[in-house]
C-alpha cells in the first residue's frame, strides 16, 4: 500500500472514531504523539499503563517518572502477586490511564482481548481520562479481520513476551486452548465512547506495537 493510501485509510478511521464520539487525532510521527500525550498529564497526576508494547517502545514508564508522576505500572520486574493486583486496581481510579489497542476497525470501533480485564476494564470506564495510543498498523478492515489481528498476530507475540507456556508461541497463531495459562480471556467491543468516559484514541502514521 502506497503511503498516500495508508494515510488516507488512517485519516478516514480518525474520522470514524470522531463520529462515534471518541476525541480522536492522527499523529504522523510516534514522537509528536507523545508529545501531545504528555502535555496533557499534569505532573501532580496518577498515571495507570497497560500491559502495551507500544507504550514500552515509547519509554512511556521512565519519561512520566522523570517529571514526577505517580505510575501504576503492573509490570516492571520484581512485583509480588499481591502488588500486581494492588496496582492493577489502582490503574481504574487513577487520573490517566494510557493504553493501546489490539484492533481499530475502520468504522471506529476498538477491539481487544485481555486476560485479567485490568485493561480493558479501565478503557471503559474508571479513570479520569484514557488515552489510547495505536500506530496505524492496528487498522483493520471489520470485526473478522479484528479477530485474526489478534489470533494470528498480538496474541501469540503477547505470550511470547510474557513467556506463557501456551501452544500459540511455537505454533505463531491461537490453538485455542483451554487451560489456566491462557491469555485470551475477554473480549471487548467499544463501539462508541460511553458518556460519561473521557476516552482519546491517538492514531499515529508509523507502526508501533504488535
Ligand atoms: S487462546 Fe490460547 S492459544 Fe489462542 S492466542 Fe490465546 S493463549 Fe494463545
Amino acid at each position: 500500500m502506497s503511503e498516500h493510501t495508508t494515510e488516507t485509510k488512517v485519516l478516514k478511521t480518525v474520522e470514524a472514531l470522531k463520529r462515534n464520539r471518541f476525541h480522536a487525532e492522527y499523529y504522523k510521527t510516534a514522537q509528536q504523539a507523545l508529545d501531545q500525550v504528555l502535555s496533557m498529564i499534569a505532573s501532580d497526576a496518577t498515571v495507570g499503563i497497560a500491559g502495551s508494547w507500544t507504550l514500552m517502545q515509547l519509554n512511556i514508564v521512565e519519561l512520566l517518572e522523570a517529571r514526577g508522576n505517580t505510575v501504576f505500572c503492573h509490570h516492571k520486574p520484581g512485583l509480588s502477586p499481591e502488588e500486581v493486583l494492588d496496582i492493577r486496581r489502582k490503574q481504574l481510579t487513577c487520573d490517566v490511564f494510557l493504553t493501546s489497542s489490539n484492533a481499530i476497525i475502520e468504522d471506529g470501533r476498538l477491539v481487544n482481548m485481555d486476560a485479567t480485564g485490568n485493561r480493558v476494564a479501565a478503557m471503559m470506564f474508571g479513570p479520569k481520562k484514557c488515552i489510547v495510543i495505536a500506530g496505524e498498523n492496528k487498522i483493520v478492515e471489520n470485526y473478522d479481520a479484528a479477530m485474526q489481528r489478534i489470533r494470528k498476530t498480538a496474541a501469540p507475540l503477547n505470550n511470547k513476551r510474557l513467556n506463557r507456556p501456551n501452544p500459540c508461541v511455537n505454533s505463531g497463531e491461537c490453538m485455542d486452548c483451554q487451560g489456566p495459562t491462557r491469555l485470551c480471556n475477554i473480549t471487548t467491543i467499544l463501539h462508541k465512547k460511553p458518556p460519561v468516559s473521557d476516552i482519546h484514541v491517538f492514531v499515529v502514521g508509523e507502526s508501533l506495537g504488535y
